[in-house]
């Protein structure tokens, strides 16, 4: 279909801006009319320069992006679009969409935001995975496509060929997971708070003779007396076992997500509990960029692990498998490795031993452990947004 103008919100934060590159970097900008970009705190200022090369540069036949920035919350404007693209927030969303549908407004609106996820008029939008679901929604008239949680994204991309085939009767997923993950303003306070955290021991690592103790203690008291930021606890030299809201039932709002959007991707209403089950226990820790995730997989049947690691590593042209060793693991499968790119190393697969699951190796046991790590602004955000806007200008 033929979008004359695209809008654009939520540019400069952390996704946005990653969004921003990889449509620059696959010629995105060529396949529509118009960007216009959008602003809730800087209306009808110019688009700044570096953001009007990165539209224009996109290829032959894509339009200059339009001047000025236009106000996010202006509904007249952003119903002159034929699509908005926001990667601005929940909050954002939810003071906006519903406003923008009530005057009419029948654009496509494709959005980070975990906000309309779950909503019956929403798509979840992962298309390597669920294209047919994909397919299916724009054909029922659907206007409304969201991109899925980073870490239930990074999942389904890494054990694609096992959801493929059925295999997986329930997992429990421990996540590692980045700041930037929190947005710009979390990523800018990290580095702060680990610049803090050297500045306090420097003086002693600078003399070979002082004291571990002594650094130890110094760098400790460092981070007690960091600042509030918008992190809300230090973070650098520990980590945080609590992602998003506490929904008041022992589990956090990050942590329902993956079982209630791993169904609805799959093609569930989301509402539902449905099989595969999943378990998390999401912990952000003081990495800038990629989310990791250690899986403890049940089978429904019980496979040769060279099976197992096969319908891994064949499910998507992005996953995949590393082999279980020292070298390979410490090599590829880490946020070091991936950063940047749309890598989905799996690694560190194998059957899990204890009475009832049978042997190491070949058949004999059902029960299996992996760790994947993936880059959470790319496949767990920006991507699936940026082929989704691709899979409408196809349409
Ligand atoms: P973000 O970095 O906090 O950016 C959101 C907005 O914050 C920006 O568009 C900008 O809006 C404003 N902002 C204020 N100060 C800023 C600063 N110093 N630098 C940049 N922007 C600043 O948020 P995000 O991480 O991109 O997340 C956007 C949405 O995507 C959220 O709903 C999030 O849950 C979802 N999401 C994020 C990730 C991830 O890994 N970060 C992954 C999946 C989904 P104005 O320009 O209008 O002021």
């Amino acid at each position: 279909m033929k979008l004359n103008q695209v809008g654009f919100v939520g540019w400069r934060g952390m996704v946005g801006s990653v969004l921003l590159q990889r449509m620059r970097a696959e010629g995105d900008f060529a396949a529509f009319g118009q960007p216009v970009f959008f602003s809730t705190s800087q209306a009808g200022q110019p688009v700044p320069g570096p953001v009007a090369e990165l539209a224009a540069q996109g290829g032959a036949g894509s339009a200059s992006p339009a001047p000025t920035l236009r106000d996010a919350r202006d509904l007249g404007a952003l119903g002159e679009m034929d699509a908005v693209i926001t990667c601005q927030g929940g909050d954002y969303t939810e003071s906006v969409h519903a406003d923008l549908r009530a005057r009419g407004w029948r654009g496509y609106w494709i959005d980070a935001a975990s906000t309309l996820r779950l909503r019956d008029h929403a798509t979840i939008a992962l298309d390597p995975v669920n294209l047919g679901l994909i397919e299916r929604g724009l054909g029922e008239g659907k206007r409304d496509f969201v991109g899925g949680n980073c870490t239930v994204s990074l999942m389904l991309m890494a054990l694609h060929g096992l959801f493929a085939e059925d295999l997986i009767e329930w997992l429990s997923v421990s996540t590692y997971q980045a700041i930037s993950g929190g947005g710009a303003r979390q990523m800018r306070e990290l580095l702060s708070q680990m610049g803090a955290l050297h500045r306090a021991a420097e003086p002693l690592l600078d003399d070979p003779a002082s004291s571990i103790l002594d650094i130890d203690r110094r760098a400790g008291e460092a981070v007690g007396a960091l600042p509030d930021g918008p992190i809300g606890f230090p973070l650098a030299g520990s980590l945080l076992p609590w992602i998003d809201r506490d929904l008041d039932d022992g589990v956090s709002r990050e942590e329902a997500k993956g079982a209630l959007e791993t169904a609805k991707i799959l093609g569930g209403n989301g509402s539902n509990k449905v099989p595969p089950q999943v378990f998390s226990t999401c912990v952000r820790i003081g990495v800038l960029r990629c989310h990791s995730q250690a899986f403890t997989i049940k089978l429904k049947r019980d496979l040769p692990l060279e099976e197992i690691g096969g319908i891994i590593d064949g499910a998507n042209e992005w996953v995949t498998l590393v082999d279980n060793n020292r070298e390979g693991s410490l090599r590829r499968l880490t946020p070091a490795a991936v950063t940047g790119t749309l890598d989905i190393p799996v690694g560190r697969l194998r059957k899990l031993q204890f009475d009832g699951n049978g042997s190491e190796n070949g058949g004999g046991g059902s029960v299996i452990s992996a760790f994947t790590v993936g880059d959470q602004l790319l496949w767990g955000a920006a991507e699936p947004i940026r082929r989704m806007l691709r899979i409408l200008t196809r349409h």
